[in-house]
């Protein structure tokens, strides 16, 4: 079963349901970056964000960016999704030398620090919301996020489930929204089912499908599945796009690689592709680098 997301209303359409499943995407992208377990943790917990809040984005061609910077070990965490399901990230640091047996909290990898969210929306200046980290640990994280930010009563989930060896068992999520002016009667019945909500992953794990568990959460509340999505991880990086970024150091760092001699290597920070330039493609690029400059 590929991973996907589900699309839902409840409480005749006064709530907002968002679920997804990821374990396949997660595990892509510990398998990608080599993370250690509560680097693990903490990509899949933002990448499943990551195509939760993909989903919720109304145009095709809107991109949204979560960046999580702190002051702890794993110093920072980056996901950028699209409205498609397409979702890819990457931590600052992958290993924290953590084992499952001494498991070391997602709170304390990530430490004090700042949620900044970017949605590029086609217009020449992204939306940029910021909040504080309120918990470290992301949902929570992300809930403080859309009160503070957006005005939106919100409740979110995130999970990742690990194997023994480390690897992927299960990921999810859901984030679940009030539409203005709810009724008292559906805010107290959602409060209710949220508050006996078992761990998403767990129930993913025993087998059931994101459909049976929402409509479990929410009996009282009829749900209404709008929409399936499948979601994966999915670097679009080129030879193109990492040439942008060599041409965005500089001329002089550009120049004296050059004098070096020797062929670079620069690996997509998103998927660890790796681009290989000689010093005969470095002097391309700056001899285009050069050429717009004469003509202006
Ligand atoms: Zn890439």
């Amino acid at each position: 079963m590929p991973d996907y997301v589900l699309k839902a209303t409840a409480g005749n359409g006064q709530i907002r349901v968002f679920a997804a499943t990821t374990g396949g995407l997660v595990e892509t992208a510990r398998r990608l970056h080599q993370t250690s377990p509560v680097v693990t943790q903490a990509l899949g917990r933002l990448l499943t964000a990551g195509s939760l809040m993909g989903s919720m984005m109304k145009n095709a061609d809107e991109l949204i960016t979560l960046k999580i910077a702190g002051d702890g070990p794993l110093s920072g965490l980056l996901v950028t999704a699209d409205a498609k399901g397409n979702v890819k990230g990457y931590p600052y640091v992958n290993d924290l030398s953590d084992t499952l047996e001494s498991p070391i909290p997602v709170s304390d990898a990530i430490g004090e620090g700042a949620l900044n969210i970017l949605k590029d929306i086609g217009l020449k200046d992204p939306y940029v919301g910021y909040s504080p980290l309120i918990s470290g640990e992301l949902a929570e994280d992300l809930t403080y996020y859309y009160a503070q930010s957006e005005q939106i009563p919100t409740s979110v989930s995130l999970g990742v489930l690990l194997n023994d060896d480390g690897t992927v068992r299960q990921a999810g999520g859901f984030i679940i929204q009030l539409m203005p002016d709810t009724d008292d009667e559906v805010i107290d019945a959602l409060e209710e089912a949220l508050s006996h909500a078992p761990s998403l992953t767990r129930l993913l794990d025993e087998g059931k499908t994101l459909e049976t568990i929402m409509d479990d959460l929410f009996k009282d509340l009829n749900l209404k599945v709008s929409k399936t999505e499948i979601t994966r991880f999915i670097c679009d990086c080129s030879r193109q796009r990492i040439t942008k970024a060599l041409i965005s150091i500089g001329k002089k760092d550009l120049i004296e690689m050059i004098s070096d001699q020797e062929d670079i290597e620069v690996n997509c920070d998103f998927c660890k592709e790796k681009y290989s330039f000689s010093p005969e493609d470095l002097q391309n690029i700056l001899d285009h680098l050069d050429a717009p400059e004469k003509e202006g």
